[in-house]
């Protein structure tokens, strides 16, 4: 990708008096967690009926199994890349106001940034079906399976959103204020396919925002509503951005 693209981004980036961010699974593939779909998704390996919310119901043993492999296995060792950790230190420099992801790895957090709507919900906490009190699944541990709530011994969920459910209202409704209000949306690492997330970004572009995406592919809002597509890894292309955005300097540590 040629510097005259970055450097055209960063100055938009500087210039913008609101940013948002909104993230997929791509954000999180250099931190090794794979995403869903494409060559190396996990949807090519397992079944992804497992994360209906029916048939949780109805086989939790079965669906947790599989859920147990995927998202704690496959997940639990996962630390923030560099593309997390510069859209914290956006954020605390004042060129980011929060970041919408679809993402339930909780890395967005670990990485330091503050306002995170998770529009899917997280991994990293288990929801009781019953009473709905919350649990960290490292207490409670995952060798026995379903895993069931102290209190009142019905099953544990995680709380992250299965098909057939619907969006935690209030990300939903802070992903609608920030397409409303912001003037750059950056969109990094999502395919564009996921309903209804994949309208942020697109309800953001009807409001007037202008969209940089980065990501190493072309998606469904590359020759739609992208302005400016950053071609790239998200670690590497964010990487750049920063050494332009905090003066030109490499001085981009946390
Ligand atoms: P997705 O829409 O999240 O798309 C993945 C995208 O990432 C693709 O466009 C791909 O080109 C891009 N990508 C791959 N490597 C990248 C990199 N290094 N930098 C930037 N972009 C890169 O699709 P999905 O994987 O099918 O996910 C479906 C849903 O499940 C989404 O809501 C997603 O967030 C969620 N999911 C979350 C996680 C996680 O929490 N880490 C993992 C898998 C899926």
């Amino acid at each position: 990708m040629r510097e005259e693209k970055i450097r055209l981004a960063a100055g938009w980036l500087k210039n913008s008096k609101h940013t948002a961010a909104f993230t997929g699974a791509g954000i999180s593939v250099e931190s090794g967690v794979p995403p869903f779909r494409g060559e190396n998704g996990l949807w090519n390996k397992y079944d992804p009926m497992v994360l209906e919310i029916d048939r949780f119901r109805a086989d939790p043993t079965g669906s947790w199994k599989i859920i147990r492999e995927i998202f704690y296995d496959y997940f639990r060792d996962a630390r923030p890349n560099r593309a997390h950790e510069v859209l914290a230190l956006m954020e605390q420099r004042g060129f980011l106001s929060a970041v919408i992801t679809q993402n339930i790895d909780n890395l967005h957090q670990e990485a330091g940034s503050r306002k995170v709507y998770e529009y899917h919900g997280n991994a990293r906490e288990l929801i009781c079906t019953r009473c709905g009190q919350i649990y960290d699944p490292v207490k409670i541990g995952l060798d026995h399976l379903p895993p069931r709530c102290p209190r009142d011994k019905e099953v544990l969920k995680p709380n992250f959103i299965f098909f057939g459910e619907p969006i935690p209202e209030e990300a939903a409704a802070m992903a609608s204020h920030e397409a409303a209000t912001a003037e750059i949306f950056l969109v990094i690492g999502s395919t564009g396919e996921v309903m209804p997330a994949c309208m942020v970004p697109r309800m953001a572009k009807q409001r007037g925002a202008t969209i940089i995406e980065i990501n190493p592919e072309e998606t469904l809002f590359t020759h739609h509503i992208t302005d400016l597509h950053l071609k790239g890894k998200a670690g590497d292309v964010l990487n750049r951005l920063a050494v332009e955005l905090f003066n030109g300097t490499d001085d981009a540590s946390m």
